[in-house]
């Protein structure tokens, strides 16, 4: 059967992108299909410079958020990665399953690696080895399908790679995944600046929608998006990045296609006013249900800590499988 399994890390205010991206699909869609499991991946967070007080603050909002945006506890699992120690098991596994060459390619090492060295601070080395521990997240739970952003989709490539190496080496243990990520919306860029991803670790400006943003500021930052300087609207990522961006976001708040989209519109002030006004509608009830939530710390922690027990008792089992068909004694 299917499974799902991703997660979202406690490294800034969670974003659209983050929204768009991957989070409104495992509420809407994902949860609902089949058995699925969602994660507040708190040890990725320590693979950057961090502040230990404020990963513990944005664990929290982090968990909060994943309810206040439909996740059912319920209905899917909800917990955070620390509490399941089956993760970082696993990750030394499959740590003498990968190559050091393989973690140098991956795009996210390169970009996050070139930003800690400028800001002067060295490059953990968990920052190299990240996808690995990703990896470990996603085999624990055999999952099927991982639900994520386009950035994304190079680490569950390694991943898929990691899980057919070692069952060719030690025998079937793990389910081979696949990601998938959403029509539209896969990519959301700063607004600010369309050749960036939006991101919720960056620097924060008036290029990044957080979801907890006043509706004032969610308005002004939609509306002062950089497009370019051509006349009229129409659909090109390559050429048309800031228009596209703006194209994209619409469309995946109504449900029309940015083509179609792009032939209805003759103005970008027009379209960035519908695109301000959609936003802030798609963001009004997850700002209220939030707040209802946020008003009661017990019940995020009394769901974190149910669906950690649910998570371990899925993740033990292959875990351990996995240790023994790597030729590890298991204690008698
Ligand atoms: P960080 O800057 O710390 O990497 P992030 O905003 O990239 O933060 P992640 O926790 O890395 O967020 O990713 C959580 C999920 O959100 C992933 O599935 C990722 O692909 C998706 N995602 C992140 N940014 C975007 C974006 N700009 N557009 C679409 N999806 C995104
Ligand atoms: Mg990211």
């Amino acid at each position: 059967g299917t499974r799902i399994f991703s997660g979202v890390k406690p490294t800034g205010h969670l974003t659209l992108g983050n929204h768009l991206g991957a989070m409104r699909r495992w509420a809407e869609v994902d949860q609902h299909r089949a058995e699925s499991l969602f994660c507040v991946v708190d040890l990725h967070a320590l693979t950057v410079e961090h502040d230990p007080a404020r990963v513990r603050r944005l664990s929290r909002q982090t968990a909060g958020l994943l309810l206040a945006s439909g996740l059912d506890p319920e209905v899917c699992t909800v917990f955070a990665q620390s509490h399941v120690d089956e993760h970082a098991r696993l990750m030394y596994l499959l740590e003498c399953v990968a190559t050091d060459g393989e973690m140098r390619r991956m795009i996210q090492y390169k970009e996050k690696s070139a930003r800690a060295r400028t800001s002067g601070q060295g490059v953990r080395l968990s920052l190299l080895t990240y996808p690995v521990l990703m990896a470990a997240d996603i085999l624990a739970y055999g999952a099927t399908e991982v639900p994520v952003g386009e950035d994304q989709t190079q680490h569950v490539e390694l991943t898929r790679d990691l899980a057919v190496r070692f069952n060719q080496r030690y025998g079937h243990t793990f389910v081979v995944p696949r990601a998938t990520v959403p029509a539209v919306a896969a990519r959301v860029m700063d607004l600010q600046d369309p050749s960036a991803k939006m991101g919720k670790s960056h620097a924060a400006t008036s290029g990044i929608v957080y979801l907890l943003d006043e509706p004032d500021a969610v308005a002004r930052k939609v509306r002062r998006a950089v497009t370019d300087g051509e006349p009229g609207v129409s659909y090109d990522r390559e050429a048309r990045p800031g228009v596209a961006n703006l194209l994209e976001i619409l469309s995946a708040c109504t449900g029309e296609e940015p083509g179609a989209l792009a032939e209805r519109y003759d103005g970008i002030g027009v379209l960035k006013a519908d695109t301000a006004d959609a936003v802030v509608e798609l963001l009004r009830p997850l700002r209220a249900r939030h707040a209802e939530i946020s008003a009661d710390p017990a019940y995020v922690d009394g769901v974190l800590r149910e669906g950690a027990a649910r998570a371990r008792a899925l993740a033990r089992p292959t875990v351990d499988a996995a240790y023994e068909a790597m030729g590890l004694l298991r204690p008698a």
